[in-house]
């Protein structure tokens, strides 16, 4: 199905916002269904920056590489090794698979290529209003769409105009770059906080010399979220001369998963995907996989449910295909970040991960993107609190 030719702004499909989830809802749209008339937008040009820490799980990669985009990481340095503290605890090991430090200016860039250059149309915009109009959805009383994906991030103005409701456990980090000091080369490293935990600094190395820094906590909702100075203070305390060489500090929230998904995403034919869609990992912050994930499934239900000329089937599609992805997994991520509140059970995992490689792999699974709390680590944890 196509728009009319005399009626340019009628698109099959519109996506707002292309980060890697809006991006990626295009691309697999048009892997699937060639013909379909796509349009991309975005309030910014691209290349853009986007605070992050720019920490790109294999999980990612796999989904590209399914949709012919997995060259998006080429040039960029593999790494291997994680190391994860707490206070004196503290472990390092090789992670079974590796992940990537690529800047968000760099990657968001490629897949918008991709897409673009598999037929989607870009345009520079941003979207205030999206209404009913008949069989369609009218944007900002111009363009009109027989299906929306919203991938307009942690403040979606989609989300919103669906009255999908705000997400409710929210992070609050910021991120810089400074050049890699001695000890910290080829490896990401997590330091835990003392303040509402989760709490973490990070320092991941691009390979270039330079890392991306950053510092995130927990926001109670309380009026009390951290200021820019605080979660510095934090990022300086725990990784000692991350902040005086650092630079384009950049500060967002992350909207973080709950038990299941899918009560935010209504029938009818506009789907959330992304941080739009309140999917960001509650242990580890980590969003871009589920991004690139639900986008893939956002982008093939729409071409489905457009082929059978139903526009309106493609939200109860995409509900059902991310339920059965992530459903099981976000149970075991939520039910990790609520134990890791408790310190002393941040400090058994890291002290089972020394002594286990494969309870580490599990952590490192279960905050990437798809793993579960394993038999394993469960007695991990259980030996580590007996033994304190
Ligand atoms: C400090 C920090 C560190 C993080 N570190 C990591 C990490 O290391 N690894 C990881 O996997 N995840 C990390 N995350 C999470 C990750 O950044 C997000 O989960 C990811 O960016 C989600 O992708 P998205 O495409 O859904 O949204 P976004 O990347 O936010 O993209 C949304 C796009 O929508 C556009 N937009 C917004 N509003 C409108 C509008 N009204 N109209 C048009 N366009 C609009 C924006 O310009 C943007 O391009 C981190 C987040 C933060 C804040």
């Amino acid at each position: 199905m196509t728009g009319p030719p005399d009626d340019p702004d009628v698109w099959d499909l519109v996506v707002v916002g292309a980060g890697p989830a809006g991006a990626t809802a295009a691309l697999a749209a048009l892997r699937a269904r060639p013909g379909l008339r796509v349009l991309l937008l975005d309030r910014e040009d691209f290349p853009r920056d986007k605070s992050c820490g720019d920490g790109i799980a294999p999980h990612v990669l796999e989904v590209l590489q399914g949709l012919g985009a997995g060259d998006v990481l080429d040039g960029w340095t593999p790494l291997h090794r994680l190391e994860l503290s707490r206070g004196e605890r503290r472990v390092e090991g090789r992670m079974a698979r590796p992940v990537w430090v690529v800047p968000r200016k760099v990657l968001d860039a490629r897949l918008v290529d991709h897409a673009v250059a598999a037929g989607a149309t870009l345009r520079r915009h941003r979207v205030r209003v999206l209404r009913r109009a008949g069989a369609s959805y009218e944007i900002d009383g111009g363009v009109r769409a027989r299906v929306v994906v919203g991938a307009d991030g942690a403040h979606s103005a989609v989300r919103a105009a669906i009255g999908a409701g705000r997400v409710g456990r929210r992070a609050l980090a910021i991120r810089g770059y400074a050049p890699t000091p001695e000890g910290r080369h080829a490896r990401q490293v997590i330091r835990y906080g003392e303040r509402r935990q989760p709490s973490y600094a990070w320092s991941f190395d691009r390979g270039d010399g330079w890392s991306n820094v950053g510092y995130g906590e927990l926001v109670t909702g309380g009026g009390d979220a951290p200021t820019r100075g605080l979660l510095l203070d934090q990022l300086e305390a725990l990784l000692p001369g991350s902040v005086p060489g650092g630079t384009e500090w950049r500060g967002h929230h992350l909207p973080l998963s709950g038990w299941r998904w899918g009560r935010e995403q209504p029938d009818g034919p506009v789907l959330l995907v992304g941080d739009a869609a309140g999917l960001v990992n509650p242990m580890t912050g980590e969003g871009i996989y589920y991004a690139v994930a639900t986008g893939r499934l956002a982008g093939e239900a729409a071409a489905a449910a457009l082929a059978e000329g139903v526009p309106a089937g493609a939200g109860a599609r995409h509900r059902r295909a991310t339920r059965r992805l992530l459903d099981g997994h976000l149970h075991h991520t939520w039910l990790a970040a609520r134990l890791s509140r408790y310190p002393a059970v941040v400090g058994a995992g890291i002290g089972a991960a020394g002594r286990d490689q494969r309870v580490f792999d599990t952590l490192v699974e279960l905050g990437l993107g798809d793993g579960r709390i394993t038999p394993r680590l469960a007695a991990g944890l259980a030996t580590g609190l007996a033994r304190k």
